[in-house]
């Protein structure tokens, strides 16, 4: 039998709706930790006092790796790299978020082509202006590709760049007993939402998420992990179920999406506003995410039309 990794879960408290964060210590040489937990008092002492559990300091670790840029993920990431001189390393796509950690997520110029409201558009922005307020750049950062093993005296694990939540998304993959880490990109009872992001190659553009995160979710599959360890809940030791669920929900809440546009059009915002009528504000950006994928990627099946109208996009039902 292949022994698994050596793997500490530490549970992170987040201020955010998602609760707490998964993280993870790989208690191997050298000592690295999988995301961070964010910037605030609460989290940087429970990872303190679940270290000094397993009688180790911040001081001990020795690399930090990012599965993305949130600031759940991300946030202490700093101060970690401070007391112990841990490189941190993140996906080539997220380099300059953590490194510069400028932009926030709430891109107001992709928000104004869904249509939102001016009023609803700065309370987006003004939302993650306080969240961006939860990370900090980080000075020593190194970026990693798909592909790229990190080594450890005792084995390594394999990058696996798995675009869709965000355009940067990593699992983390020890070939040797197919055990994955997978940051935000498989969840075992919540699927992962498709954030509005820029895409990296072209910062004028929306990143196709949805599609991507399809085309990831796919390749897992092919991977067949046997334990998946999630940011946020229980492991998925079910992946092959797990992705058929997830799979089936993605194409009933599209054909969805395509139901209910109207002959005269629709713009983002009014489809999640249908889609999710009850959402409260702190969740209309992510809602938004989520129509804006939907329909985009219906679009790029052929199931529906996309015109701008001034600086706005509408959506168009195709009519055979
Ligand atoms: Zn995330």
């Amino acid at each position: 039998m292949i022994p698994d990794m050596n793997l500490l879960r530490m549970v992170i408290p987040t201020p955010f709706p998602v609760g707490p964060i998964n993280i993870y210590l790989i208690r191997e040489d050298p000592l690295t930790l999988i995301d961070t937990g964010p910037k605030t008092e609460e989290a940087l002492t429970a990872l303190r006092e679940q270290l000094r559990a397993e009688r180790l300091i911040i001081a001990d670790i020795e690399r930090v790796i990012l599965t993305h840029t949130h600031e759940d993920h991300c946030g202490l990431a700093a101060i970690i790299q401070r007391e112990s001189g841990a490189r941190v390393h993140v996906h080539e796509w997220e380099y300059r978020n953590i490194s510069e950690h400028r932009e926030h997520r709430a891109n107001r110029q992709l928000l104004e082509r869904t249509g939102a409201p001016a009023a609803e558009l700065d309370l987006m922005v003004s939302r993650y202006e306080m969240v961006h307020s939860f990370a900090e750049a980080v000075g020593d950062v190194a970026a990693y590709r798909d592909g790229d093993e990190f080594l450890f005296a005792s084995g390594s694990i394999r990058a696996l760049h798995t675009p869709g939540h965000t355009p940067g998304s990593c699992c983390l993959f020890r070939d040797a007993s197919r055990l994955m880490l997978a940051g935000d990109t498989v969840l075992k009872t919540i699927t992962p939402n498709p954030v509005l992001s820029a895409d990296p190659r072209d910062h004028s553009r929306r990143f196709p998420s949805l599609a991507s995160y399809i085309d990831s979710a796919s390749r897992i599959r092919t991977l067949a992990p046997t334990v998946i360890k999630t940011a946020h809940g229980e492991d998925v030791t079910d992946y092959e179920e797990h992705y058929h669920r997830l799979i089936r929900h993605i194409e009933k809440r599209a054909g969805r999406v395509v139901e209910l546009v109207p002959d005269a059009g629709i713009t983002a915002w009014e489809m999640s506003q249908l889609l999710f009528p009850n959402v409260s504000q702190i969740n209309r950006f992510l809602a938004a995410s989520e129509s804006i994928a939907h329909l985009d990627r219906a679009v790029a099946l052929g199931r529906l039309r996309r015109e701008p109208d001034g600086e706005v996009d509408r959506y168009f039902p195709i009519h055979s």
